[in-house]
């Protein structure tokens, strides 16, 4: 039976619907506007015509981008995207007959959901923040598990900054530290959960296959590192210097309330993805950034 991929045109979604088909299952992509370029995906459905019946499981990638300024507008295509087409989503799983309704629903999330942890280690029982970010993703956690009730099970990816090249962040990265303007944010003291796009897609894999899995799972290498420590292996990585420290106030000019998140941090482990016997091909930032930015 097939998978379905809401998100499938996104960053995280398409790598997926390429993995998945790659194993030789059947991906449909859920989009408001389909996007037949994308490889993988031999069949698209757009919310007007949604139907989920006879796939085996669903994967949730959908959200409006949350690294801009938080004006009432964004906030509410921030949330509407996750918490409101989330339980879009499981009102509609309610309403097929259970013989045909997938029995997987693997939601995403974000580590923003912790707030701003400080040095505390952070797995997945640690407690859920207070700020806006950690509210967006706690409302949205809650409108899948909305689907525990109809047996589906349920798994809520708390992911953390994915390093790949398409993805918003790490282009920007780039970018600016080839240039040289690269530089620690803020103290620099604050954790920075982040995993590899590679390790991300199994992850995924992984907790569709893993029926011991269900709740909230740590999408992050299981070595975070400091905001100083990540700008000085970025910039080595490319050869460029790093000594240009980013002040938390031009931080916030440039990005408005999203540099609250970047100047707070998560040190969050892979508790869940350890302990099911997941491994990850890039366990430290230097094997990812080798790999990434790496002269091949
Ligand atoms: P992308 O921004 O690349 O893609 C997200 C998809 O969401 C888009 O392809 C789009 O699909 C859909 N979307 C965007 N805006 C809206 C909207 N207003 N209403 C409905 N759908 C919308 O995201 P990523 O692949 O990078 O991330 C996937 C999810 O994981 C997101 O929710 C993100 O917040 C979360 N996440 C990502 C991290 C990262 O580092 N990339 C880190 C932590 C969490 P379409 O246009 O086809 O409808």
């Amino acid at each position: 039976a097939p998978v379905a991929i809401f998100g499938a045109t996104g960053f995280i979604g398409r790598h997926l619907a390429a993995r998945l088909a790659s194993e030789g299952i059947r991906v449909t992509g859920v989009s408001r506007s389909p996007d037949s370029r994308v490889d993988g995906v031999g069949r698209w459905q757009t919310f007007g015509s949604l139907d989920l019946s006879g796939h085996r499981a669903v994967v949730n990638l959908s959200g409006h981008r949350v690294d801009c300024r938080w004006t009432e507008k964004n906030r509410r295509a921030i949330e509407d995207s996750r918490t409101g087409l989330t339980r879009r989503l499981v009102e509609h799983l309610r309403g097929l007959d259970p013989a045909v309704r997938p029995q997987v629903l693997v939601n995403g999330s974000g580590i923003g959901v912790y707030g701003d942890g400080g040095d505390t280690f952070l797995d997945e029982t640690s407690p859920q923040g207070a700020d806006y970010l950690a509210r967006v993703c706690v409302d949205w956690e809650a409108a899948a598990r909305g689907a525990e009730t109809l047996g589906v099970r349920v798994v809520l990816l708390r992911t953390g900054v994915v390093l790949g090249a398409g993805g918003a962040a790490f282009d920007k990265l780039r970018t600016i530290f080839r240039l040289g303007l690269g530089g620690k944010l803020g103290s620099g003291r604050q954790w920075m959960p982040w995993i590899h796009l590679h390790d991300e897609v199994e992850a995924i894999l992984h907790a569709l296959r893993s029926p011991v899995l269900s709740g909230p799972l740590n999408l992050v290498a299981p070595h975070p590192e400091r905001n100083a420590e990540f700008t000085r292996k970025f910039a080595a990585a490319l050869h460029r210097p790093a000594f240009l420290p980013v002040p938390g106030f031009a931080l916030k000019l440039a990005l408005g309330e999203f540099a609250e998140a970047m100047l707070g941090g998560q040190r969050a482990v892979p508790a869940g993805l350890d302990h099911s016997g997941f491994r990850f091909r890039f366990p430290t930032l230097e094997e990812a950034l080798v790999d990434l930015l790496g002269e091949r």
